[in-house]
C-alpha cells in the first residue's frame, strides 16, 4: 500500500497524519506536545518520537514525509526564516529532519500548507474541482496567504510567496514586527481591528463580540468597525486579484468567521479591480478546520 506521511510542526503541538495514497483513508492521526520552550534540538527529537510511535502503529515505513512549519525554508541558504517559534529561525530544519528521520522531507509554510489543502481536498475540490489558480488567507492573530497553481505551492525565489500579510498598505501605520510600517497586518488581523474599535470606542471587545453588537446594530463603533475591515481587506485583496485572478480565495482564520467577508465583499471588491462586470472569483469559509496544515503538508510529498 502507497501511504503519504504528513506532520504539522507548531509551536505547541506537533500532529502526524499517514494515508493511505489510493483512497485518502486516514491510517494513523497522533499528536505530541511542541514544548517549544525547550530548544530546537528538543523539537527535532520531539518529531522523531512522534515518527516512531506512527511507524510503530502503521507498521509502514515512509518514503518521504511532508511538514507544515512556522515559517519559511529560505531557498536560497535552506535555512528557516519568520518563524514566530523563533529558535527554528537560522536553522536548517530541512536537513536536520532529513538526518533524524532517515527518509526526504518537504517543507511549506502553514498558510501555503492551509492554501494547498483547502485547494486539493477541502472546500476548492467541492465547489470548484476544476480550480486552477487559489488564493489562501489567514486572517487571525496575523495575517498569512498562500499561493496554489495547478495543485502547487508556489513557494517563490525568497520562499515568501503569498506574503501578503506584510504587503504595504498605509504609511501612517503601526510598526509591524517585520520591521515594515503599514502592513495588511496590522490593519485588518483580529488584534488590529479589535485596536480601530477600542480607539473609536475605549472598550477592549473580542473581534467575535464586535461582530455580534454589529449584527445587532446597536453599535456604531461595531459596525464602523466591520466596515473598516470591508474597504481594507477589499483594497488589499484586489492587487492580489489584479495580480493572479484566482478562482477561487479561501478565508482562514477566526476573522475569516464573520459572514460579511462573504456577502458584501464581492460587491466592495468591484470598486477595486480592473473589470467592470460582476466580480467571479469565489470567496470560500475552509472546510478542513485545524487539519488543513497537515493535510497540506501531506500533498507536499504525494509526487514521491
Ligand atoms: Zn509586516
Amino acid at each position: 500500500m502507497k501511504t503519504l506521511w504528513g506532520v504539522d510542526l507548531g509551536g505547541t503541538k506537533i500532529e502526524g497524519v499517514v494515508m493511505n495514497a489510493e483512497n485518502n483513508e486516514v491510517l494513523s492521526r497522533k499528536r505530541i506536545p511542541t514544548e517549544a520552550n525547550k530548544g530546537y534540538e528538543h523539537i527535532i527529537s520531539q518529531v522523531a518520537k512522534l515518527i516512531d510511535s506512527i511507524k510503530e502503529e502503521v507498521k509502514i515505513q515512509p518514503t518521504a514525509i511532508g511538514f507544515s512549519t512556522p515559517g519559511t525554508t529560505d531557498p536560497t541558504t535552506q535555512t528557516m526564516k519568520n518563524c514566530n517559534t523563533t529558535s527554528m529561525n537560522g536553522k536548517p530544519m530541512k536537513a536536520d529532519l532529513e538526518k533524524a528521520l532517515g527518509v526526504p522531507v518537504e517543507l511549506a509554510n502553514d498558510a501555503n500548507c492551509f492554501a494547498l489543502a483547502e485547494a486539493t481536498m477541502g472546500i476548492v475540490k467541492d465547489v470548484l474541482p476544476d480550480a486552477k489558480v487559489v488564493f489562501g488567507v489567514i486572517l487571525g492573530t496575523g495575517v498569512g496567504g498562500g499561493v496554489v497553481v495547478n495543485g502547487q505551492v508556489i513557494n517563490g525565489r525568497h520562499g515568501i510567496g503569498g506574503e501578503w500579510g506584510h504587503n504595504f498598505f498605509e504609511d501612517d501605520g503601526v510598526m509591524c514586527y517585520c520591521g515594515k510600517v503599514g502592513c495588511n497586518e496590522n490593519v485588518f488581523s483580529g488584534p488590529a481591528l479589535q485596536q480601530y474599535y477600542k480607539k473609536l470606542s475605549g472598550n477592549d471587545l473580542t473581534m467575535k463580540e464586535i461582530y455580534e453588537l454589529h449584527k445587532a446594530g446597536t453599535d456604531p463603533n461595531a459596525t464602523a468597525t466591520l466596515q473598516h475591515l470591508i474597504k481594507s481587506f477589499g483594497r488589499a485583496i484586489s492587487s492580489i486579484v489584479n495580480v493572479l485572478d484566482p478562482d477561487a480565495i479561501v478565508i482562514g482564520g477566526g476573522v475569516g468567521n464573520i459572514d460579511m467577508l462573504y456577502t458584501a465583499f464581492p460587491e466592495e471588491l468591484k470598486n477595486w479591480i480592473f473589470n467592470s462586470r460582476k466580480v467571479e472569483t469565489l470567496f470560500l469559509k475552509p472546510k478542513l478546520g485545524d487539519s488543513a496544515g497537515v493535510f497540506g503538508a501531506i500533498e507536499l510529498v504525494r509526487r514521491y
